[in-house]
């Protein structure tokens, strides 16, 4: 893999950036869109060194500071988003499956098409994903791989390249462990049994976990062992749940397609019980559910599974267009805000979705649940993003010592009741410029 290529892929952008001197400078707009409070209409935010230092009313804000002005119009500032659930090391397969309807198909086709990416298409496929995302107003990426390449592709250049903050989860499938849970993270190739220091990465904010693929592709005791290196690393813990109806019927009954794919590789019989309850009760009988568990999908969930969720704190992160491509269903995501779980939003892979924005997944989501404010939705793709991903104090609403780095979002004359449904409906097609202040 030539990675001395992947600087220039990085470094070229698409979408325009606006760059404030180093020194205090006051950004105003129409619209200023915090996420940690109302929308503040004719808003101002003060940057000072890569750092907010307020927010509020322009008339406040100028009067409290003498500062260079930078006047965005009638545009809406708004927080960069956070993309919770991604695959990045998945981007050679970009358009290489039809929408489908069988789960099961689907991942068994996969795994095939993985096998066969040549390494010549790795570092293009990648770089290409990154900008997309970048050009998405993308700031930050919860990314899942179990393949080397990101690691590998992230510590090549370790002089800033890397346009991300967040967190890389080495994801592990592991249905039968043989007693050997231990060595499963020194074992890991890009660790080098330095498990208990961060890797060498450009970005300070860009962490690395470890994660598990789904409640029924690894064994309890390992589910067990991976939560309890991140919980001792204070990291995120990240797994699929609920995702297809397959899932339901193999850890419920013991049948149904996932059981021949379980065969097909040789992971069959388990050497422990299925559990016979849904995947959320599941995890929360192996104590693996709390505030710094992320929930990637849950489709398939019912009362009881939602209640557990926001009882335990639990974090979900919903993939609506990966769910629609796939076929697998929509997630009960009225109910899951109505009963107080905290949500997020992820594309999935470009394996089961045809693009990597943020904003269109908040457009999907409110076609799939109309009834779910706007507010509830934009927060999803912003603030509770970067609390999943336990980044929130850099991240995720513009607020006093976060990041000064958000977005432009061209608008037209839109009234405090319609400020954040546009930036959910329209913020796709609008997106103006990075501001890094
Ligand atoms: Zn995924």
């Amino acid at each position: 893999m030539n990675f001395e290529s992947v600087s220039s892929y990085i470094k070229s952008p698409n979408s325009q950036i606006t760059e404030s001197p180093n020194s205090l400078c006051l950004h105003i707009a129409r619209w200023v869109v915090p996420v940690s409070r109302h929308p503040i209409e004719n808003g101002a935010i003060a940057t000072f060194k890569g750092k907010i230092i307020d927010v509020g009313p322009a008339s406040e804000i100028r009067s409290s500071y003498s500062a260079d002005i930078k006047d965005h119009g009638d545009s809406i500032l708004c927080p960069a988003l956070i993309n919770t659930h991604s695959h990045l090391e998945l981007s050679p397969l970009k358009r290489h499956f039809s929408p489908s309807s069988s789960f099961v198909g689907w991942v068994r086709s996969l795994v095939e098409a993985r096998d066969q990416i040549r390494a010549e298409d790795w570092v293009p496929a990648i770089s290409s994903a990154i900008r997309e995302m970048r050009k998405n107003g993308i700031i930050a990426v919860g990314d899942v791989g179990n393949l080397d390449i990101i690691p590998l592709f992230f510590s090549s250049k370790n002089d800033g390249t890397w346009p991300f903050s967040g967190i890389f989860f080495h994801e592990l499938i592991c249905p039968a462990p043989n007693g050997a849970e231990e060595e499963i993270f020194l074992s890991a190739p890009f660790v080098n049994g330095k498990i208990n220091e961060p890797m060498d990465i450009p970005r300070p904010s860009f962490h690395y976990s470890f994660s598990a693929h789904a409640p029924y592709s690894v064994a309890p005791s390992v589910l067990k062992a991976i939560k309890a290196w991140d919980r001792s690393h204070n990291m995120p813990f990240s797994i699929h749940v609920a995702e297809s109806e397959d899932e339901i019927e193999f850890l419920q009954g013991g049948h149904g397609p996932l059981i021949e794919l379980m065969k097909e590789k040789g992971h069959w019989p388990l050497d422990y019980d299925l559990p016979k309850v849904s995947p959320v009760r599941y995890l929360e009988s192996l104590g693996l559910l709390d505030r710094h568990t992320v929930c990637v999908h849950c489709v398939q969930v019912d009362r009881d599974d939602i209640a557990i969720l926001a009882k335990t704190g639990a974090g979900v992160c919903l993939c609506p267009r990966s769910n629609m491509f796939l076929g697998v269903g929509a997630a009960p995501s009225e109910e899951l805000y109505a009963a107080g779980v905290s949500l997020a939003l992820g594309t999935d892979s470009l394996a089961s979705n045809d693009q990597l924005s943020i904003f269109a997944e908040m457009a999907s989501l409110s076609e799939v649940a109309p009834c779910l404010p706007p507010e509830a939705i934009f927060r999803a793709g912003t603030r509770g993003g970067a609390k999943a991903l336990g980044i929130s104090g850099e991240v995720g609403s513009l607020a006093e010592g976060k990041n000064a780095t958000f977005l432009s979002v061209e608008s037209g004359p839109v009234g405090v009741k319609e400020v954040l449904e546009f930036l959910v409906h329209e913020g796709y097609k609008k997106l103006g410029y990075w501001i890094i202040g």
